[in-house]
Protein backbone atom coordinates (compact mmCIF):
# COMPACT_ATOMS: atom_id res chain seq x y z
CA UNK A 1 0.00 0.00 0.00
CA UNK A 2 1.33 3.55 -0.93
CA UNK A 3 -0.13 6.74 0.76
CA UNK A 4 -0.66 8.36 -2.58
CA UNK A 5 -4.11 7.92 -3.69
CA UNK A 6 -5.04 6.52 -7.46
CA UNK A 7 -6.05 8.48 -9.80
CA UNK A 8 -9.84 8.75 -10.44
CA UNK A 9 -10.92 5.80 -11.96
CA UNK A 10 -12.85 7.80 -15.01
CA UNK A 11 -9.98 9.68 -15.81
CA UNK A 12 -7.73 9.58 -18.59
CA UNK A 13 -4.95 8.96 -16.38
CA UNK A 14 -6.32 5.77 -15.10
CA UNK A 15 -7.16 5.08 -18.64
CA UNK A 16 -3.63 5.72 -19.64
CA UNK A 17 -2.26 3.36 -16.90
CA UNK A 18 -4.34 0.52 -17.95
CA UNK A 19 -3.69 1.10 -21.43
CA UNK A 20 0.00 1.29 -20.87
CA UNK A 21 -0.04 -2.45 -19.03
CA UNK A 22 -1.83 -3.79 -21.96
CA UNK A 23 0.48 -2.70 -24.46
CA UNK A 24 3.45 -3.40 -22.47
CA UNK A 25 2.03 -6.96 -22.14
CA UNK A 26 2.24 -7.29 -25.83
CA UNK A 27 4.96 -5.25 -26.63
CA UNK A 28 2.65 -3.02 -28.35
CA UNK A 29 4.64 0.84 -28.55
CA UNK A 30 2.20 3.61 -27.16
CA UNK A 31 2.93 7.17 -26.72
CA UNK A 32 0.24 9.57 -25.39
CA UNK A 33 -0.94 12.44 -26.93
CA UNK A 34 -2.47 15.80 -26.63
CA UNK A 35 -6.20 15.41 -26.32
CA UNK A 36 -8.99 17.92 -27.36
CA UNK A 37 -11.01 17.36 -24.91
CA UNK A 38 -10.61 16.27 -21.40
CA UNK A 39 -12.98 13.55 -21.56
CA UNK A 40 -10.99 12.03 -24.18
CA UNK A 41 -7.27 9.64 -23.86
CA UNK A 42 -5.24 10.30 -26.73
CA UNK A 43 -2.85 7.43 -27.94
CA UNK A 44 -0.25 6.83 -30.70
CA UNK A 45 -0.42 3.23 -31.21
CA UNK A 46 2.76 1.77 -33.52
CA UNK A 47 1.23 -0.79 -35.84
CA UNK A 48 2.80 -3.17 -38.81
CA UNK A 49 2.78 -0.53 -41.02
CA UNK A 50 1.54 2.40 -39.76
CA UNK A 51 0.45 4.39 -36.48
CA UNK A 52 -3.19 4.39 -34.92
CA UNK A 53 -3.74 7.75 -33.85
CA UNK A 54 -6.74 6.51 -31.35
CA UNK A 55 -9.40 8.87 -29.26
CA UNK A 56 -11.28 7.02 -26.62
CA UNK A 57 -13.93 8.16 -24.18
CA UNK A 58 -12.94 7.79 -20.62
CA UNK A 59 -16.18 8.66 -18.94
CA UNK A 60 -18.91 6.88 -20.73
CA UNK A 61 -21.35 5.71 -17.69
CA UNK A 62 -23.17 3.79 -20.21
CA UNK A 63 -23.69 -0.01 -20.22
CA UNK A 64 -21.99 -0.55 -23.51
CA UNK A 65 -18.83 -0.02 -24.88
CA UNK A 66 -16.78 3.38 -24.75
CA UNK A 67 -16.52 4.98 -28.10
CA UNK A 68 -13.61 5.03 -29.93
CA UNK A 69 -12.57 7.29 -32.84
CA UNK A 70 -9.25 7.17 -35.30
CA UNK A 71 -8.15 10.14 -36.25
CA UNK A 72 -7.46 11.88 -39.79
CA UNK A 73 -6.15 10.94 -42.38
CA UNK A 74 -7.96 7.62 -42.05
CA UNK A 75 -8.64 6.02 -46.22
CA UNK A 76 -11.17 3.75 -46.11
CA UNK A 77 -11.31 1.36 -43.58
CA UNK A 78 -14.16 -1.41 -42.58
CA UNK A 79 -15.73 -0.86 -39.40
CA UNK A 80 -14.58 2.96 -39.49
CA UNK A 81 -17.30 5.71 -39.74
CA UNK A 82 -16.54 8.81 -42.18
CA UNK A 83 -16.14 10.45 -38.79
CA UNK A 84 -13.88 8.17 -37.58
CA UNK A 85 -15.83 6.18 -35.10
CA UNK A 86 -14.60 2.59 -34.94
CA UNK A 87 -17.25 -0.10 -34.31
CA UNK A 88 -15.11 -2.76 -32.45
CA UNK A 89 -18.22 -4.54 -31.20
CA UNK A 90 -21.96 -5.19 -32.06
CA UNK A 91 -22.58 -5.35 -28.33
CA UNK A 92 -24.03 -8.48 -28.51
CA UNK A 93 -23.15 -10.97 -25.89
CA UNK A 94 -21.14 -8.63 -23.80
CA UNK A 95 -20.89 -8.30 -19.94
CA UNK A 96 -19.73 -4.98 -18.64
CA UNK A 97 -18.62 -4.49 -14.69
CA UNK A 98 -19.22 -0.91 -14.27
CA UNK A 99 -16.41 -0.55 -11.60
CA UNK A 100 -13.57 -1.06 -13.93
CA UNK A 101 -14.68 1.71 -16.39
CA UNK A 102 -10.55 2.16 -17.34
CA UNK A 103 -9.99 -1.38 -17.78
CA UNK A 104 -13.39 -1.29 -20.09
CA UNK A 105 -11.82 1.78 -21.94
CA UNK A 106 -8.09 0.04 -22.36
CA UNK A 107 -9.52 -3.36 -23.77
CA UNK A 108 -11.35 -1.63 -26.42
CA UNK A 109 -9.06 1.09 -26.97
CA UNK A 110 -6.77 -2.26 -27.64
CA UNK A 111 -9.30 -4.46 -29.60
CA UNK A 112 -9.92 -1.51 -31.46
CA UNK A 113 -6.15 -1.07 -32.49
CA UNK A 114 -6.40 -4.85 -33.55
CA UNK A 115 -9.03 -4.62 -35.99
CA UNK A 116 -7.26 -1.93 -37.57
CA UNK A 117 -4.21 -4.06 -37.92
CA UNK A 118 -6.25 -6.87 -39.06
CA UNK A 119 -7.86 -5.70 -41.56
CA UNK A 120 -5.15 -2.89 -42.81
CA UNK A 121 -2.68 -5.76 -43.38
CA UNK A 122 -4.06 -6.86 -46.76
CA UNK A 123 -5.75 -4.39 -49.23
CA UNK A 124 -7.89 -6.76 -51.36
CA UNK A 125 -9.51 -8.08 -47.89
CA UNK A 126 -9.42 -4.17 -46.73
CA UNK A 127 -11.81 -3.08 -49.50
CA UNK A 128 -13.83 -6.77 -49.79
CA UNK A 129 -14.87 -6.21 -45.82
CA UNK A 130 -15.20 -2.24 -46.36
CA UNK A 131 -17.60 -3.47 -49.09
CA UNK A 132 -18.91 -5.59 -46.61
CA UNK A 133 -19.58 -2.57 -44.51
CA UNK A 134 -20.67 0.10 -46.94
CA UNK A 135 -24.14 0.88 -45.66
CA UNK A 136 -22.62 1.48 -42.29
CA UNK A 137 -20.59 4.41 -43.50
CA UNK A 138 -22.57 5.59 -45.77
CA UNK A 139 -25.10 6.21 -43.37
CA UNK A 140 -22.17 8.32 -41.31
CA UNK A 141 -21.96 10.58 -44.49
CA UNK A 142 -23.11 14.07 -44.03
CA UNK A 143 -26.60 15.07 -44.18
CA UNK A 144 -27.33 12.00 -44.99
CA UNK A 145 -31.28 11.08 -45.29
CA UNK A 146 -32.95 8.00 -44.37
CA UNK A 147 -35.17 5.90 -46.56
CA UNK A 148 -36.74 2.76 -47.28
CA UNK A 149 -36.57 0.12 -49.53
CA UNK A 150 -39.76 -1.33 -50.78
CA UNK A 151 -38.13 -3.07 -54.10
CA UNK A 152 -36.10 -5.90 -53.85
CA UNK A 153 -32.37 -5.84 -54.05
CA UNK A 154 -32.16 -8.40 -56.68
CA UNK A 155 -29.40 -7.06 -59.21
CA UNK A 156 -31.73 -6.47 -61.95
CA UNK A 157 -31.16 -2.92 -63.12
CA UNK A 158 -34.86 -0.99 -63.20
CA UNK A 159 -36.00 2.54 -62.97
CA UNK A 160 -38.25 2.60 -59.93
CA UNK A 161 -40.02 5.49 -58.08
CA UNK A 162 -38.71 7.71 -55.17
CA UNK A 163 -41.10 9.54 -52.78
CA UNK A 164 -39.45 12.37 -50.52
CA UNK A 165 -41.88 13.22 -47.35
CA UNK A 166 -40.66 16.17 -46.54
CA UNK A 167 -43.48 16.99 -43.84
CA UNK A 168 -41.49 14.63 -41.92
CA UNK A 169 -38.36 15.57 -40.03
CA UNK A 170 -36.09 14.95 -41.31
CA UNK A 171 -37.72 14.31 -44.78
CA UNK A 172 -38.20 10.77 -45.15
CA UNK A 173 -37.50 8.59 -48.72
CA UNK A 174 -39.43 6.14 -49.92
CA UNK A 175 -38.43 3.61 -52.94
CA UNK A 176 -40.93 1.17 -54.31
CA UNK A 177 -41.53 -0.28 -57.75
CA UNK A 178 -42.74 2.18 -60.18
CA UNK A 179 -46.58 1.66 -60.03
CA UNK A 180 -46.59 -0.29 -56.80
CA UNK A 181 -48.35 1.20 -54.04
CA UNK A 182 -47.22 0.34 -50.91
CA UNK A 183 -49.76 1.13 -47.45
CA UNK A 184 -46.82 1.92 -45.32
CA UNK A 185 -46.69 5.44 -46.84
CA UNK A 186 -49.43 7.40 -48.24
CA UNK A 187 -48.26 7.34 -52.23
CA UNK A 188 -51.09 9.48 -53.39
CA UNK A 189 -50.26 12.83 -51.18
CA UNK A 190 -46.13 12.77 -52.08
CA UNK A 191 -44.80 13.33 -55.82
CA UNK A 192 -43.10 10.37 -57.69
CA UNK A 193 -39.85 10.90 -58.45
CA UNK A 194 -38.23 9.14 -61.42
CA UNK A 195 -35.32 6.77 -59.49
CA UNK A 196 -32.50 4.34 -61.32
CA UNK A 197 -31.71 1.01 -60.13
CA UNK A 198 -28.93 -0.27 -60.82
CA UNK A 199 -26.37 -3.14 -59.86
CA UNK A 200 -22.76 -2.93 -59.82
CA UNK A 201 -19.48 -5.37 -59.39
CA UNK A 202 -17.27 -2.17 -58.01
CA UNK A 203 -18.54 1.44 -56.50
CA UNK A 204 -16.31 4.29 -57.75
CA UNK A 205 -16.07 7.42 -56.05
CA UNK A 206 -16.63 6.86 -52.49
CA UNK A 207 -15.89 10.01 -50.58
CA UNK A 208 -13.35 9.66 -47.90
CA UNK A 209 -13.08 12.17 -44.79
CA UNK A 210 -13.14 15.42 -45.58
CA UNK A 211 -14.29 14.73 -49.11
CA UNK A 212 -17.99 15.35 -49.61
CA UNK A 213 -20.38 13.59 -52.02
CA UNK A 214 -20.89 15.57 -54.79
CA UNK A 215 -22.09 15.48 -57.96
CA UNK A 216 -18.76 14.15 -58.92
CA UNK A 217 -19.84 10.57 -57.16
CA UNK A 218 -23.07 10.55 -59.96
CA UNK A 219 -20.49 11.47 -62.91
CA UNK A 220 -18.14 8.59 -61.49
CA UNK A 221 -20.86 6.03 -61.28
CA UNK A 222 -22.61 7.08 -64.75
CA UNK A 223 -19.10 6.14 -66.15
CA UNK A 224 -19.34 2.96 -64.77
CA UNK A 225 -22.43 1.93 -66.07
CA UNK A 226 -22.97 -0.67 -69.03
CA UNK A 227 -24.62 0.28 -72.50
CA UNK A 228 -27.83 -1.26 -71.41
CA UNK A 229 -27.48 0.78 -67.77
CA UNK A 230 -26.39 4.05 -69.52
CA UNK A 231 -30.29 3.69 -71.63
CA UNK A 232 -31.79 3.33 -68.33
CA UNK A 233 -29.34 6.45 -67.25
CA UNK A 234 -30.83 8.60 -70.07
CA UNK A 235 -34.39 7.54 -69.54
CA UNK A 236 -34.05 8.75 -65.75
CA UNK A 237 -32.38 12.41 -66.53
CA UNK A 238 -34.37 12.57 -70.11
CA UNK A 239 -35.31 16.29 -71.21
CA UNK A 240 -38.33 17.41 -69.52
CA UNK A 241 -40.93 20.41 -70.06
CA UNK A 242 -41.03 21.08 -66.21
CA UNK A 243 -36.68 21.82 -66.62
CA UNK A 244 -35.10 20.95 -63.16
CA UNK A 245 -36.01 17.46 -62.24
CA UNK A 246 -35.47 15.90 -58.70
CA UNK A 247 -33.83 11.84 -59.42
CA UNK A 248 -32.78 9.38 -57.31
CA UNK A 249 -30.30 6.89 -57.85
CA UNK A 250 -29.44 3.78 -56.24
CA UNK A 251 -26.52 1.83 -56.56
CA UNK A 252 -26.33 -2.05 -55.12
CA UNK A 253 -22.62 -3.62 -54.82
CA UNK A 254 -21.98 -7.57 -53.78
CA UNK A 255 -21.45 -8.33 -50.13
CA UNK A 256 -18.90 -11.21 -50.04
CA UNK A 257 -20.80 -11.77 -46.19
CA UNK A 258 -23.84 -12.42 -48.42
CA UNK A 259 -26.03 -10.27 -49.95
CA UNK A 260 -25.55 -6.81 -51.33
CA UNK A 261 -25.42 -3.78 -49.72
CA UNK A 262 -27.46 -0.76 -51.18
CA UNK A 263 -26.46 2.76 -51.43
CA UNK A 264 -28.03 6.05 -52.52
CA UNK A 265 -27.70 9.45 -53.82
CA UNK A 266 -30.81 12.24 -54.59
CA UNK A 267 -29.41 14.65 -57.30
CA UNK A 268 -31.31 16.99 -59.80
CA UNK A 269 -31.25 16.66 -63.58
CA UNK A 270 -31.52 19.33 -66.24
CA UNK A 271 -31.65 19.34 -69.55
CA UNK A 272 -30.16 15.35 -69.59
CA UNK A 273 -27.40 15.88 -67.37
CA UNK A 274 -26.54 16.21 -63.74
CA UNK A 275 -27.16 19.88 -62.43
CA UNK A 276 -24.28 21.13 -60.58
CA UNK A 277 -26.45 24.08 -59.23
CA UNK A 278 -28.16 21.68 -57.09
CA UNK A 279 -26.24 20.15 -53.98
CA UNK A 280 -26.48 15.72 -53.98
CA UNK A 281 -27.40 13.85 -51.01
CA UNK A 282 -26.62 10.80 -49.95
CA UNK A 283 -29.40 8.44 -49.38
CA UNK A 284 -29.34 5.08 -47.95
CA UNK A 285 -32.29 2.56 -47.10
CA UNK A 286 -33.06 0.30 -44.94
CA UNK A 287 -35.35 -2.91 -46.34
CA UNK A 288 -38.66 -3.23 -46.61
CA UNK A 289 -39.09 -6.45 -48.21
CA UNK A 290 -40.58 -9.71 -47.46
CA UNK A 291 -37.32 -11.53 -48.58
CA UNK A 292 -34.90 -9.21 -46.26
CA UNK A 293 -37.75 -8.92 -43.17
CA UNK A 294 -37.96 -12.95 -43.63
CA UNK A 295 -34.23 -13.09 -43.34
CA UNK A 296 -33.34 -10.36 -40.23
CA UNK A 297 -36.79 -11.75 -38.64
CA UNK A 298 -35.68 -15.47 -38.24
CA UNK A 299 -38.51 -15.93 -40.54
CA UNK A 300 -37.32 -18.96 -42.87
CA UNK A 301 -36.66 -18.49 -46.48
CA UNK A 302 -36.71 -22.14 -47.36
CA UNK A 303 -40.45 -22.47 -45.89
CA UNK A 304 -41.91 -19.47 -47.96
CA UNK A 305 -42.81 -21.97 -50.81
CA UNK A 306 -44.37 -24.39 -48.47
CA UNK A 307 -48.84 -24.50 -47.74
CA UNK A 308 -49.95 -25.61 -44.74
CA UNK A 309 -53.66 -25.95 -43.94
CA UNK A 310 -55.13 -25.11 -40.90
CA UNK A 311 -58.67 -26.80 -39.98
CA UNK A 312 -59.82 -25.08 -37.42
CA UNK A 313 -59.42 -21.59 -36.23
CA UNK A 314 -60.59 -21.33 -33.23
CA UNK A 315 -58.40 -20.07 -30.37
CA UNK A 316 -55.94 -23.13 -30.96
CA UNK A 317 -56.18 -22.73 -34.83
CA UNK A 318 -55.45 -18.97 -34.61
CA UNK A 319 -52.61 -19.55 -32.64
CA UNK A 320 -51.18 -22.35 -35.34
CA UNK A 321 -51.73 -19.90 -38.36
CA UNK A 322 -50.33 -17.33 -37.00
CA UNK A 323 -47.23 -18.91 -35.65
CA UNK A 324 -47.04 -20.71 -38.65
CA UNK A 325 -46.73 -17.44 -41.06
CA UNK A 326 -44.51 -16.04 -38.50
CA UNK A 327 -42.18 -18.70 -38.98
CA UNK A 328 -41.70 -18.29 -42.43
CA UNK A 329 -44.52 -20.50 -44.13
CA UNK A 330 -45.59 -18.30 -47.51
CA UNK A 331 -49.13 -20.33 -48.15
CA UNK A 332 -51.82 -21.02 -45.65
CA UNK A 333 -55.38 -22.42 -46.22
CA UNK A 334 -57.49 -21.95 -43.41
CA UNK A 335 -60.57 -23.34 -43.24
CA UNK A 336 -63.88 -22.90 -41.03
CA UNK A 337 -67.17 -22.00 -41.01
CA UNK A 338 -67.70 -20.06 -37.93
CA UNK A 339 -68.06 -16.05 -37.41
CA UNK A 340 -66.02 -14.41 -34.92
CA UNK A 341 -67.74 -13.27 -31.69
CA UNK A 342 -67.38 -11.48 -28.57
CA UNK A 343 -67.04 -14.80 -26.83
CA UNK A 344 -63.66 -15.11 -28.58
CA UNK A 345 -61.90 -11.94 -28.14
CA UNK A 346 -59.78 -12.98 -25.05
CA UNK A 347 -58.32 -16.21 -26.09
CA UNK A 348 -58.17 -15.80 -29.80
CA UNK A 349 -55.62 -13.97 -31.81
CA UNK A 350 -57.78 -11.88 -33.81
CA UNK A 351 -58.72 -8.08 -33.65
CA UNK A 352 -62.29 -7.43 -31.75
CA UNK A 353 -62.20 -5.38 -35.13
CA UNK A 354 -63.52 -8.31 -36.95
CA UNK A 355 -66.11 -9.59 -34.40
CA UNK A 356 -69.49 -10.25 -37.09
CA UNK A 357 -67.22 -11.79 -39.73
CA UNK A 358 -65.84 -15.16 -40.64
CA UNK A 359 -62.84 -16.02 -38.41
CA UNK A 360 -60.81 -17.02 -41.71
CA UNK A 361 -61.65 -13.83 -43.10
CA UNK A 362 -60.34 -11.89 -40.46
CA UNK A 363 -56.98 -14.30 -40.19
CA UNK A 364 -56.47 -13.71 -43.77
CA UNK A 365 -56.39 -9.83 -43.75
CA UNK A 366 -54.91 -9.65 -40.23
CA UNK A 367 -52.42 -12.12 -40.78
CA UNK A 368 -50.92 -10.84 -44.65
CA UNK A 369 -50.79 -7.45 -43.32
CA UNK A 370 -48.61 -8.91 -40.21
CA UNK A 371 -46.43 -10.89 -42.00
CA UNK A 372 -45.40 -9.52 -45.85
CA UNK A 373 -44.89 -12.35 -48.67
CA UNK A 374 -47.81 -14.37 -46.47
CA UNK A 375 -50.80 -15.12 -48.90
CA UNK A 376 -53.45 -16.49 -47.31
CA UNK A 377 -56.57 -18.34 -48.77
CA UNK A 378 -59.70 -17.95 -46.56
CA UNK A 379 -61.75 -20.84 -46.88
CA UNK A 380 -65.07 -20.31 -45.06
CA UNK A 381 -66.49 -23.74 -44.88
CA UNK A 382 -66.52 -26.98 -42.61
CA UNK A 383 -63.79 -28.95 -43.05
CA UNK A 384 -65.80 -31.48 -43.64
CA UNK A 385 -67.28 -29.97 -46.58
CA UNK A 386 -63.47 -28.86 -47.90
CA UNK A 387 -61.73 -32.25 -47.47
CA UNK A 388 -63.54 -34.16 -50.50
CA UNK A 389 -62.99 -31.26 -52.85
CA UNK A 390 -59.74 -30.89 -52.37
CA UNK A 391 -56.47 -32.82 -53.71
CA UNK A 392 -53.80 -33.21 -51.08
CA UNK A 393 -51.07 -32.80 -53.64
CA UNK A 394 -51.53 -29.27 -53.19
CA UNK A 395 -50.31 -28.87 -49.46
CA UNK A 396 -47.30 -29.74 -47.80
CA UNK A 397 -48.91 -30.31 -44.21
CA UNK A 398 -52.10 -29.94 -42.83
CA UNK A 399 -52.92 -29.49 -39.04
CA UNK A 400 -56.56 -30.27 -37.18
CA UNK A 401 -57.60 -28.03 -34.63
CA UNK A 402 -61.21 -28.45 -33.80
CA UNK A 403 -60.37 -29.29 -30.02
CA UNK A 404 -62.24 -32.61 -30.73
CA UNK A 405 -60.46 -35.76 -31.46
CA UNK A 406 -63.15 -38.11 -31.84
CA UNK A 407 -64.15 -36.06 -35.03
CA UNK A 408 -60.61 -35.56 -36.18
CA UNK A 409 -60.28 -39.77 -36.01
CA UNK A 410 -62.71 -39.57 -39.33
CA UNK A 411 -60.23 -36.75 -40.80
CA UNK A 412 -57.09 -39.07 -40.12
CA UNK A 413 -59.09 -42.61 -41.38
CA UNK A 414 -59.81 -40.10 -45.03
CA UNK A 415 -56.51 -38.71 -45.14
CA UNK A 416 -54.97 -42.22 -44.98
CA UNK A 417 -57.22 -43.29 -48.21
CA UNK A 418 -55.51 -40.63 -50.47
CA UNK A 419 -52.74 -40.97 -52.27
CA UNK A 420 -50.03 -37.98 -51.38
CA UNK A 421 -48.35 -38.69 -48.79
CA UNK A 422 -47.85 -35.55 -46.05
CA UNK A 423 -47.77 -34.64 -42.33
CA UNK A 424 -51.06 -34.26 -40.55
CA UNK A 425 -51.10 -32.63 -37.05
CA UNK A 426 -53.77 -33.22 -34.98
CA UNK A 427 -54.51 -30.72 -31.48
CA UNK A 428 -56.61 -30.47 -28.93
CA UNK A 429 -56.61 -29.10 -25.26
CA UNK A 430 -58.04 -30.04 -22.27
CA UNK A 431 -60.79 -28.29 -19.64
CA UNK A 432 -58.96 -25.61 -17.46
CA UNK A 433 -55.54 -25.67 -16.82
CA UNK A 434 -54.95 -29.67 -17.63
CA UNK A 435 -52.95 -29.00 -20.29
CA UNK A 436 -53.19 -29.84 -24.14
CA UNK A 437 -52.12 -32.43 -26.78
CA UNK A 438 -50.76 -32.89 -30.22
CA UNK A 439 -50.05 -35.74 -32.52
CA UNK A 440 -47.87 -35.76 -35.76
CA UNK A 441 -48.71 -38.41 -38.31
CA UNK A 442 -47.90 -39.30 -41.81
CA UNK A 443 -51.00 -40.09 -44.58
CA UNK A 444 -49.09 -43.34 -45.09
CA UNK A 445 -46.48 -44.03 -42.67
CA UNK A 446 -47.45 -46.28 -39.29
CA UNK A 447 -48.88 -44.34 -36.41
CA UNK A 448 -52.44 -42.77 -36.67
CA UNK A 449 -54.86 -41.33 -34.79
CA UNK A 450 -57.00 -44.29 -33.71
CA UNK A 451 -53.61 -46.04 -32.47
CA UNK A 452 -54.52 -43.76 -29.22
CA UNK A 453 -57.37 -45.12 -28.95
CA UNK A 454 -56.25 -48.80 -27.71
CA UNK A 455 -56.49 -49.96 -24.12
CA UNK A 456 -53.35 -52.03 -22.70
CA UNK A 457 -54.21 -55.45 -24.48
CA UNK A 458 -54.72 -53.36 -27.89
CA UNK A 459 -58.16 -53.75 -27.56
CA UNK A 460 -59.99 -50.60 -29.04
CA UNK A 461 -61.38 -48.04 -26.11
CA UNK A 462 -63.70 -45.56 -26.16
CA UNK A 463 -61.45 -42.66 -24.72
CA UNK A 464 -58.02 -42.04 -25.93
CA UNK A 465 -55.12 -43.03 -23.54
CA UNK A 466 -53.67 -39.60 -23.81
CA UNK A 467 -56.50 -37.84 -21.71
CA UNK A 468 -55.68 -35.90 -18.47
CA UNK A 469 -59.17 -35.80 -17.24
CA UNK A 470 -61.01 -38.69 -16.21
CA UNK A 471 -64.13 -39.94 -18.46
CA UNK A 472 -68.16 -38.66 -17.99
CA UNK A 473 -67.52 -35.20 -16.28
CA UNK A 474 -69.04 -32.22 -16.76
CA UNK A 475 -66.69 -29.49 -17.96
CA UNK A 476 -68.69 -26.95 -19.71
CA UNK A 477 -70.15 -23.90 -18.47
CA UNK A 478 -72.14 -21.31 -19.75
CA UNK A 479 -72.45 -17.16 -18.53
CA UNK A 480 -76.04 -16.77 -20.29
CA UNK A 481 -77.73 -19.69 -20.59
CA UNK A 482 -77.46 -23.29 -22.58
CA UNK A 483 -76.94 -21.07 -25.99
CA UNK A 484 -73.41 -20.42 -25.07
CA UNK A 485 -71.84 -23.52 -23.49
CA UNK A 486 -68.00 -23.75 -23.59
CA UNK A 487 -65.22 -25.29 -22.25
CA UNK A 488 -63.42 -23.19 -19.79
CA UNK A 489 -59.56 -22.78 -20.83
CA UNK A 490 -57.73 -19.23 -21.25
CA UNK A 491 -55.22 -18.11 -23.87
CA UNK A 492 -52.30 -19.59 -22.11
CA UNK A 493 -53.81 -22.99 -22.43
CA UNK A 494 -54.63 -22.25 -26.09
CA UNK A 495 -51.43 -20.63 -27.08
CA UNK A 496 -48.92 -23.84 -25.47
CA UNK A 497 -50.97 -26.18 -27.31
CA UNK A 498 -50.92 -24.60 -30.57
CA UNK A 499 -47.23 -23.72 -30.58
CA UNK A 500 -47.13 -27.69 -29.64
CA UNK A 501 -48.81 -28.09 -33.12
CA UNK A 502 -46.91 -25.78 -35.11
CA UNK A 503 -43.68 -26.92 -33.82
CA UNK A 504 -44.67 -30.33 -35.08
CA UNK A 505 -45.82 -29.25 -38.25
CA UNK A 506 -43.07 -27.07 -38.73
CA UNK A 507 -39.97 -29.94 -37.99
CA UNK A 508 -41.94 -31.99 -40.43
CA UNK A 509 -41.26 -29.72 -43.09
CA UNK A 510 -38.26 -28.93 -42.29
CA UNK A 511 -37.73 -32.24 -43.10
CA UNK A 512 -36.97 -34.76 -39.84
CA UNK A 513 -37.31 -38.27 -40.23
CA UNK A 514 -40.06 -38.41 -37.63
CA UNK A 515 -42.56 -40.86 -38.56
CA UNK A 516 -44.68 -40.00 -35.36
CA UNK A 517 -45.12 -38.15 -32.71
CA UNK A 518 -47.14 -37.80 -29.40
CA UNK A 519 -46.56 -34.21 -27.76
CA UNK A 520 -48.23 -33.01 -24.57
CA UNK A 521 -47.62 -30.04 -21.83
CA UNK A 522 -48.90 -30.51 -18.35
CA UNK A 523 -50.30 -27.44 -16.68
CA UNK A 524 -50.58 -27.11 -13.26
CA UNK A 525 -54.17 -28.50 -12.98
CA UNK A 526 -55.27 -25.75 -9.74
CA UNK A 527 -58.04 -24.59 -11.56
CA UNK A 528 -58.94 -28.25 -12.49
CA UNK A 529 -58.93 -29.37 -8.74
CA UNK A 530 -60.52 -26.78 -7.66
CA UNK A 531 -63.49 -28.01 -9.88
CA UNK A 532 -63.06 -31.10 -8.41
CA UNK A 533 -62.61 -32.79 -11.81
CA UNK A 534 -60.56 -36.48 -11.81
CA UNK A 535 -57.84 -36.49 -13.62
CA UNK A 536 -56.30 -39.71 -15.13
CA UNK A 537 -52.98 -41.48 -13.40
CA UNK A 538 -51.53 -40.42 -17.29
CA UNK A 539 -51.74 -36.67 -16.37
CA UNK A 540 -50.26 -37.34 -13.13
CA UNK A 541 -47.08 -39.33 -14.63
CA UNK A 542 -47.46 -37.01 -17.83
CA UNK A 543 -45.12 -34.33 -16.12
CA UNK A 544 -42.21 -36.48 -15.59
CA UNK A 545 -41.77 -38.50 -18.81
CA UNK A 546 -40.00 -38.34 -21.64
CA UNK A 547 -42.21 -37.28 -24.95
CA UNK A 548 -40.24 -40.20 -26.52
CA UNK A 549 -41.18 -42.72 -24.33
CA UNK A 550 -44.67 -41.16 -24.33
CA UNK A 551 -44.77 -41.59 -28.29
CA UNK A 552 -43.62 -45.25 -27.87
CA UNK A 553 -46.73 -45.83 -25.43
CA UNK A 554 -48.81 -44.29 -27.56
CA UNK A 555 -48.00 -45.84 -30.72
CA UNK A 556 -46.48 -48.88 -30.04
CA UNK A 557 -49.96 -51.10 -29.87
CA UNK A 558 -51.63 -52.94 -32.76
CA UNK A 559 -53.64 -50.94 -35.07
CA UNK A 560 -55.87 -52.15 -38.02
CA UNK A 561 -55.70 -48.70 -39.44
CA UNK A 562 -51.96 -47.78 -40.00
CA UNK A 563 -50.38 -51.41 -40.09
CA UNK A 564 -52.58 -53.44 -41.75
CA UNK A 565 -50.95 -51.94 -45.07
CA UNK A 566 -47.56 -52.67 -44.18
ZN1 LIG B 1 -52.93 -46.40 -35.90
Amino acid sequence: MTDTAPPPADSADAVFGAVSALCSDRGIAVARQDSPEASFLAVELKGATRGWRLFVHCRDDTLSLPTVFLAAPRGLLPHVGYSGGVCVNDGQGLSIDPDRREDIAAHTLLAAYELLERWSADEQVCRTEFLNELEGYWVGLPRAAHGQAFFEVDSKDRLISAYEDSRRNPPAWFFAERGARPREFDVAKLQALRALYVHLDELPGIPVHPEQLTHKFVDQVRGALSPAQKDLWRELVGPSKNGVRASALLVSVPRQAGGRSLVGVAFAAYKGEVDQRVPVMPLTARRRTSNHMRERGGASLQLSGKRVAVLGCGAVGSVVADTLAAAGVGQLTLVDADIYSEDNVFRHVLDPAYIGLPKTWGLKHQLERQYPGLTVDAVEVAAQTWLPRTSLADFDGIVLAFGAPSIERSFARAFRSQEHELPVVFTWLEALDLGGHSVLMWTHKPGCLDCLYRDDGGAPALHPRTSFLEANQHVTRNLTGCASVFVPYGALQARKTGLLAAEQMLEALYGSTIQRAYGYWVGNGIQAKAQGLHTTPWWTNAATTFSAIATERVFGRPCKRCRSET
